[in-house]
């Protein structure tokens, strides 16, 4: 008989996700098979559970949903060398090519032929999940469950606050969701001097004073420029990390910036934003697009920061078990909440 495990399915054309039953994944010899302990939920799987026109185009009925977890591996592929049965593992949740020019070159983050775990094949909302031993990534003892089940967004923080050098700079936070408060934590520890974050959410706001030594700003109700001139900020930000997709936030980014600032951007704005893109000329401003993480760069530094004492646990705001996923989605879907995390062993 086969095994069946539990899994939260993208199944019907409408608002939600269903908890099923299907088979325990069968891997290739290539691959491991990870018993999930804790998953994050994503904005992408809010995007998913709220089937909005992105997630109509992007990911097809049917799928496994969820790509933020830790685990255990219980399985390994006939090919795979360098991986042990009961290590604890997180891993990479995009599926790269080996054909294109930038998968050989080695940018594997570049690679046009990525494929999304829990977008576009089955995912990390489950008790068990097949993943190429390539992109499974271990974790050490001093990475708890809960952490490794976050790295995937700590990541992008990663990749995005470390786009450029930080030392000694005064950094502008646009957007206080976990990414943006995990990228404040990330330029503390990497030595940013005044680090001011943004946000119209008072509760992100005060979840983010609570996690990082950071100048936070209500901009519906407190004025930057001000915050500025207290911080003595005479020119403006050396460095903005983008993190909100609202034209506002980046637009004002570009007027904070100084002459030849740059900008890191992983926000998604709406896609015919106004940009005023006469200060990005005139201001001589750099822009860089963040996409995922660099593989496996940003989780090499990741791990590294986290072990010399990068601490981001206080992003997490609430675990449950995985069958009360519902009560999950409605938090984040209230905005204001942290990281959540489905426990899958309970
Ligand atoms: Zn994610």
């Amino acid at each position: 008989m086969t095994e069946m495990m539990r899994c939260l399915v993208k199944d019907k054309s409408e608002v939600g996700l269903w908890m099923q039953r299907r088979p325990i994944p069968k891997i290739g010899p290539e691959d491991v098979l990870i018993r999930i302990r804790k998953t994050g939920i994503c904005g992408t799987d809010i995007h998913i559970w709220n089937w909005d026109d992105w997630s109509r185009k992007a990911v097809s009925l049917g799928i496994i949903t969820g790509h933020e977890f830790s685990g255990e591996i219980v399985e390994i592929g006939a090919n795979v060398k360098d991986l042990k049965l009961g290590q604890r593992c997180s891993g990479e949740g995009h599926l790269i090519g080996n054909k294109s020019r930038q998968a050989r070159a080695g940018t594997f983050h570049l690679d046009p032929e990525t494929m999304g775990v829990g977008v576009n094949t089955d995912g990390a909302f489950a008790e068990y999940i097949r993943l190429p031993a390539f992109n499974t990534v271990k974790l050490p003892e001093s990475i708890s469950d809960e952490i490794g089940a976050i790295l995937d967004p700590l990541g992008n923080a990663v990749h995005t606050a470390l786009s450029f050098d930080l030392v000694g700079e005064d950094v502008l936070i646009t957007g206080a969701g976990p990414i943006g408060i995990m990228a404040a934590a990330v330029a503390r520890f990497a030595g940013a001097r005044n680090i001011v974050i943004t946000d119209i959410n008072q509760e992100r706001l005060d979840l983010a004073n609570n996690v990082v030594d950071a100048v936070t700003v209500n901009v519906m109700s407190q004025s930057l420029t001000d915050t500025m001139s207290k911080l003595n900020l005479k020119q403006g930000f050396d460095v903005g990390l983008e993190m909100s997709g609202s034209s506002a936030a980046f637009n004002q980014m570009v007027s904070a910036l100084v002459t030849g600032g740059k900008i890191a951007m992983l926000g998604i704005p709406p896609s015919k934003t106004e940009v005023d893109w006469s200060q990005i000329v005139f201001k001589s401003i750099i822009i860089k697009g963040i996409y995922g993480r660099e593989i496996f760069e940003t989780w090499y530094k990741m791990i590294v920061m986290l072990e010399r004492g990068l601490d981001v646990s206080k992003v997490i705001t609430k675990e449950i078990p995985a069958n009360k996923y519902k009560e999950g989605f409605n938090t984040m879907l209230a905005g204001g909440s942290g990281k959540i995390i489905m426990d899958w062993a309970h």
